[in-house]
């Protein structure tokens, strides 16, 4: 706790000057472009991953970066979601899972997580990415039987997104583009679905597109 405290006050004395004019801007009000949704994982920092500022990220982050699918229980990510979606009107929603997960890893393991009811029933919402990973990638196991569930669950959290109300709209409307990505912890490297590859490419060459749906299995 004394390093976050200390960390405060350097903040106020170093870091928050050559900014207090973008914060005077942002005290009047947000308008972020785009909303960045990833896992809870302390390893992930997406600001600096993305060398994004204040105001830049709309951010929602939970266990897994699981969005849950519209008509399910009422939580905090619906609301999220929509708020950025219809009331800030941002342009792109990113889904961003990472490598060494684990809420994946409790995914395929659930005995792990079975003195974690809480956790277990969360996870139910990543039940198509279990499902998929089960019937179709059989042959791997380790990292990367992780790897594929990882990339499965940004897809499967991607097509869950758009059962919801205002992201559909948007979509329809064409004004909104979702993009799914995988971050590597111990490279930097952040990979982007390529929907015409079917395939997680390196983002540094990946136009920016719409991650369709998929109609494949990824290559681990
Ligand atoms: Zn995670």
């Amino acid at each position: 706790m004394q390093k976050l405290i200390k960390g405060i006050h350097q903040f106020q004395e170093e870091n928050f000057r050559p900014l207090q004019g973008l914060f005077e801007k942002l005290s009047k009000g947000q308008n972020p472009e785009t909303l960045f949704i990833t896992c809870s994982d302390s390893r992930i920092d997406p600001n600096l991953l993305t060398q994004s500022q204040p105001g830049d990220l709309f951010i929602l982050r939970n266990a897994g970066n699981i969005v849950p699918p519209h008509g399910a229980a009422n939580g905090g990510e619906a609301a999220t979601i929509e708020f950025a979606v219809a009331a800030l009107g941002v342009k792109d929603i990113i889904i961003c899972g990472h490598s060494h997960c684990g809420a994946m890893k409790g995914l395929l393991e659930p005995e792990a997580v079975a003195t974690l009811p809480a956790v277990s029933s969360w996870l139910s919402h990543a039940e198509t990415t279990r499902r998929i990973v089960q019937d179709n990638y059989g042959h791997l196991e380790g990292d990367k039987l992780v790897t594929a569930t990882v990339e499965e669950n940004v897809l499967v959290q991607l097509e869950n997104l758009r059962t919801l109300p205002a992201v559909a709209s948007r979509l329809v409307k064409g004004d909104l583009h979702l993009h799914g990505w995988v971050y590597k912890i111990e490279t930097g490297d952040v990979f982007a679905y390529d929907s015409t590859e079917g395939q997680f490419v390196p983002v540094s060459q990946h136009q920016p597109s719409e991650a369709l749906s998929r109609r494949r299995t990824v290559t681990i």
